[in-house]
């Protein structure tokens, strides 16, 4: 199926579904200057595998590794602005076709664009919390901290240690994730992935609850084969494109 064909079928499901989702990852991300973590050659996780040193277990054994290595790696993604795609996504929730986004993403970009339902399923990085008394504060909290080389930074109530609000690998998953799955279980007619690997477990898992599927990504995932459509290009222009049959 060539690009134009592929996007009238993505349009007509769209507009067939009762409730249509879209699970987006990094590679939504990159047209704002985010790498993600497995376009070949990208910057900043070149020379560090993430699911060596983003793991709770380095956050509790050695902080300071963690804040020098992975922490610092995060700090980009509070300047970010949200891309055309994210805007676009937006757009159709706005004009009622998007039910919700399903985002494996901690930048924050789909709420800075102005969607209303995310599920942010690996949390985010507008707060840190502590990880004793759970108490939730500003990240500004953790990160004035980092900077005066405080670390672990600390909680202001306990004196327990802060840790970013996101999911490391070895955390268990977030409400978000629970919630999104149940909604995709409960009848999601139609699944546009957007910018993802699919290869991070449990999200990766998200696709098989869909009733349909459509996949918008660089690079080949390994759910292509049972997608009604697979386009090979860029967020930015595929949905602007999209856009044009709504
Ligand atoms: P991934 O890096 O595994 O995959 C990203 C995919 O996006 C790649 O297959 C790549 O080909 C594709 N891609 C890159 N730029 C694109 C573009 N402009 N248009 C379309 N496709 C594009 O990302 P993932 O599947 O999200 O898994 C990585 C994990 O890393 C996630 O769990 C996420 O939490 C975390 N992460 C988040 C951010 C962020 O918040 N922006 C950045 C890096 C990593």
């Amino acid at each position: 199926m060539d690009y134009k064909d592929s996007l009238q079928v993505i349009a007509d499901s769209i507009k067939k579904a009762q409730k249509f989702y879209v699970l987006t990852g990094a590679g939504i991300s990159t047209e704002s200057g985010i790498p993600d973590f497995r376009t070949p050659g990208t910057g900043l996780w070149k020379k560090i595998n993430p699911m060596e040193y983003a793991t709770s277990n380095v956050l509790k054994k050695d902080p300071k590794t963690f804040y020098k290595v992975v922490y610092s790696r995060f700090a980009s993604l509070l300047y970010a602005q949200p891309n055309k795609a994210h805007l676009i996504l937006a757009e159709l929730e706005e004009k009622g076709y998007l039910k919700g986004i399903i985002t494996q993403n901690i930048d924050g970009l789909h709420y800075k664009a102005g969607s209303r339902k995310v599920w942010e399923v690996h949390g985010h990085t507008r707060t840190c919390l502590c990880s004793t008394c759970d108490r939730e504060y500003p990240l500004k909290l953790l990160s004035s901290q980092v900077e005066k080389e405080i670390i672990p930074p600390l909680c202001q109530e306990c004196g327990h240690p802060l840790r970013p609000n996101i999911v490391l690998f070895g955390d268990p998953m977030s409400l978000d994730y629970e919630e999104a799955c149940r909604a995709v279980k409960r009848g999601c007619d139609f699944l546009l992935v957007v910018g993802s690997s699919l290869t991070v477990f449990p999200v990766s898992q998200i696709p098989s609850y869909a009733k349909n599927l459509a996949v918008i990504n660089i690079q080949p995932t390994g759910y292509d084969d049972k997608a009604v459509a697979v386009i090979r290009e860029k967020a930015g222009k595929t949905l602007t494109h999209l856009l044009e049959y709504f």
